[in-house]
């Protein structure tokens, strides 16, 4: 039988071909909703996949600014507005050369369904610029952050757009963007989150993605009478994502023997504990993005340059640095290392063939859009926090979030079960993310 996705992602491919990461998460999502558009005809008869795949709005703007020897420079920053069903756009900036509109509208779109899994009152939004944060000086990225807000501070407030971090743009670039916008709106709200915890931010924040990662791994291992106690994981990047995933695996019993940077991987079997941890916040401030340094601190690590970890044996994988990390020759590693479980950390690490090959294979693949959810969740409860001037302590945090990832696998395993699709995780939370945006947009009409 002809599938109703066909024509969707038939269409997408013809109007833009240019967008081939925007291109990769149509065609994953609307492959894993094929049983519920053949379920529910109306939600194609109303136009919501037509109206879904289009974002509301796209902003792209100048943003000029002048480095430390009085050089002008002149970047491209945009904010997709994807979709407010459920709430206000919500999602992070990425400041990275290689951002473009194709790639803020596959992290915009998978945003919808990853904000509608936290159950929690926020639309799908991403944003940033084509700027590369490394190597240049406080003073520099102060002054790009400054003129990058300086245009869309007129696009987002506390019940507009709520943006965040992403690649590249962390606490200290939030403050920056926030004094600014505080300075040209003379409002001291609830827009950006991940803002220090002085200035409004939610305590537990910086944590707060990697320790969602890690309860939705305990769920997903549950699933199966399992537990993380005693289990060796491969990890991708050293960023907040890899750091808060390392401290709380290491606190569940479970410990991270491999993790990997641009300049290839750290292998270190008596484990990355404890203080090797926070090493990852030193290796992050030198501001060169390696990770080589670590094996000259730690004499039992190895250092591989110009590798992926994914060749080393484990129990666990779970890629926490860019999109696209895990080609099917790594996935052909990771099932030939005899493993069983596989949790996307960062925003679509895996190439749907490399996802297809691990299930096809008997893996169990936990995606992204559900495993990491936990950052943009404390975001919102950061909005909250804001919006009613009073501030939440870190055990009210961490036990909210505790709640929402395991309620997250629990929509899963219920859209699993409804659609018999096996222990398919993949597409369980995309139905499960899909369901709702869809009720929402239904009710509102046709807008
Ligand atoms: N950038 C994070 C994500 O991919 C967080 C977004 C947010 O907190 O708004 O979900």
């Amino acid at each position: 039988m002809a599938r109703i996705c066909d024509r969707f992602i038939e269409e997408v491919k013809q109007r833009y071909p240019y967008e081939p990461e925007f291109l990769q998460t149509v065609e994953e999502v609307l492959t894993s909703i094929e049983p519920v558009l053949q379920a529910h005809p109306e939600y194609v008869e109303s136009g919501i996949i037509d109206r879904l795949l289009e974002p509301e709005r796209i902003i792209s703007f100048r943003v000029p600014w002048v480095d430390d020897q009085g050089k002008p420079h002149v970047n491209r920053g945009y904010r997709v507005q994807f979709n407010s069903a459920l709430g206000p756009y919500k999602g992070g900036l990425r400041f990275a050369p290689n951002v473009y509109p194709g790639i803020l509208k596959f992290l915009g779109f998978e945003q919808i369904f990853k904000n509608s899994l936290t159950g929690l009152p926020i639309g799908g939004g991403k944003g940033g610029a084509d700027f590369d944060p490394n190597g240049k000086s406080d003073a520099e990225i102060m002054r790009f952050c400054q003129s990058f807000v300086t245009e869309l501070y007129k696009y987002v407030g506390p019940n507009e757009d709520d943006p965040a971090g992403d690649l590249g743009v962390g606490g200290r670039e939030i403050g920056y963007i926030m004094g600014q916008y505080k300075r040209l709106t003379n409002q001291y709200d609830g827009t950006f989150s991940g803002k220090g915890t002085e200035n409004g931010g939610l305590a537990g924040r910086t944590e707060a993605t990697g320790y969602g990662i890690v309860f939705f791994a305990r769920e997903m291992l549950k699933h199966y009478g399992d537990t993380l106690e005693g289990k060796t994981v491969v990890i991708s990047g050293f960023g907040n994502v890899a750091w808060g995933t390392a401290q709380k695996l290491e606190q569940l019993g479970a410990k991270v023997i491999a993790f990997s940077g641009p300049d290839g991987y750290i292998l270190d079997e008596d484990g990355v504990l404890g203080e090797k941890v926070d090493y990852f916040l030193d290796l992050r401030n030198s501001g060169k993005n390696i990770c080589a340094p670590y094996a000259e601190k730690f004499p039992g690590a190895k250092f591989f340059p110009g590798e992926k970890p994914w060749g080393v044996k484990a129990d666990l994988y779970i890629p926490c640095a860019m999109q696209n990390d895990v080609h099917l020759e790594h996935a052909k590693q990771i099932v030939a290392n005899g493993c069983k479980y596989y949790v996307e950390g960062a925003n679509m690490p895996t190439t749907n063939e490399a996802v297809e090959y691990l299930q096809k294979h008997g893996v169990a693949v936990g995606p992204a859009k559900a495993a990491n959810a936990g950052g943009v969740a404390c975001s919102c409860l950061e909005m909250s926090q804001n919006a009613q001037h009073i501030v939440f302590t870190p055990e009210d945090v961490f036990a909210q979030l505790e709640g929402i990832m395991v309620n997250i696998f629990k929509q899963i395993e219920d859209a699993c079960k409804q659609y018999d699709l096996g222990d398919n995780f993949v597409a369980g939370a995309n139905i499960a993310g899909f369901d709702r945006v869809a009720k929402a947009m239904k009710w509102q009409g046709f807008v």
